[in-house]
């Protein structure tokens, strides 16, 4: 019997890992733009892999891949009669993958870019798109649910009350493309301590901002609430001057987003360094979000002490015939030129 998340929270910290959209649009099997994840129909092999690569970098939960899995997503797309399939076969393919580890499954709900706080009837049509997502979700087997990406308290909060609803413990993260508050107004720490005053397990930040700017968002965070707090960064450079992955520009002063961000990344150590920066924060969940690759949860798994399946083929640049103690003299009088 698998521990569960708040088990696992206990034990701390849970390593989460995301970003699926970016990597399988990077892989050739989702369009940007639209950002729907009709792979999980279309090439299930391709979702499975990249499950299985995030589970041996080390992640403890497999997120079942229904980031834009929504009615209106899906319309937009002409699949909206694909809509319960694609969600089910999501958390089938993650439930699948997680059993070859020991690691759980989330079912995923994000902000569905419907909801307006000014009109009522968007959060009943809101409501209405999580119920059925995750209804499903929790049909096919879920351990907990995130719901991620939040612009706006207001619907996050509509998200805990539905997965509630469901029995389901509730992971509730902000999007924090703003400075300081949800776009309905609300600081993000007085945000997350409403979520958590209204049930969630988890709250926090995901997304948008990278290691460097996410950081700073902590600390008020966790003064704020005595319940779980998940951060998942995007593995890029951001600034003071350009704290989101969306205001990153190219040298030219062409938007980066979303899809020339490239030479924004974050190495492994970087990401390494940020999880154990929150380890240190007291950050329960630590993860990654869009831009993330195996490599990047590798090394946040081992600089958090663990020794993963994929630890096998960590680096051991000792072994390079450059950099090892007994270089060959052929090779030595060549070093100077990898320095120039
Ligand atoms: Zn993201």
């Amino acid at each position: 019997m698998s521990m569960s998340i708040a088990d696992r929270l206990r034990a701390g910290p849970v390593l989460g890992a995301e970003g699926y959209v970016f990597e399988l649009e990077r892989r050739g099997y989702i369009a940007a733009g639209p950002f729907v994840p009709e792979v999980v129909l279309d090439y299930p092999d391709a979702v499975r892999e990249l499950h299985r690569e995030f589970l041996r970098a080390g992640a403890d939960v497999m997120v079942a891949l229904t980031y834009y899995a929504h009615r209106e997503k899906l319309r937009h797309v002409g699949r909206e009669g694909d809509l319960e399939a694609m969600n089910r076969q999501a958390v089938r393919i993650a439930r699948e993958v997680a059993r070859e580890g020991d690691a759980l499954v989330a079912g995923n709900v994000c902000n569905t870019w419907a909801y307006d706080p000014d009109d009522p009837a968007t959060g009943q049509a809101v409501r209405a798109m999580y119920a059925e997502q995750l209804g499903w979700a929790a049909e096919e087997g879920v351990d907990f649910v995130i719901s991620e990406t939040n612009d706006y308290l207001g619907e996050a909060l509509i998200a805990v009350e539905v997965i509630r609803d469901l029995g389901l413990p509730a992971m509730v993260t902000l999007a924090p493309t703003q400075p300081d508050q949800t776009r309905d107004g609300y600081g993000y720490a007085e945000a997350c301590r409403i979520l958590a005053a209204e049930g969630a397990l988890i709250v926090g930040l995901n997304c948008d901002r990278g290691p460097q700017t996410m950081l700073p968002l902590i600390a008020p965070i966790r003064e704020a609430v005595e319940c779980a707090v998940a951060v998942q960064p995007v593995p890029y450079r951001t600034r003071p001057g350009t704290p989101t992955m969306e205001t990153l520009r190219s040298p030219e002063g062409e938007r980066a987003f979303p899809i020339a961000l490239d030479p924004f990344t974050c190495t492994r150590f970087e990401l390494a360094q940020f999880a154990l920066q929150a380890r240190e924060l007291g950050v329960d969940y630590v993860g990654i979000c869009c831009g993330a690759g195996p490599h990047h949860v590798r090394a946040m798994a081992e600089a958090l002490g663990r020794e993963v399946p994929a630890s096998k083929y960590s680096p051991s640049m000792e072994l390079h015939p450059m950099f090892r103690a007994d270089m060959a003299a052929k090779d030595a009088a060549f070093l100077h030129s990898w320095s120039a």
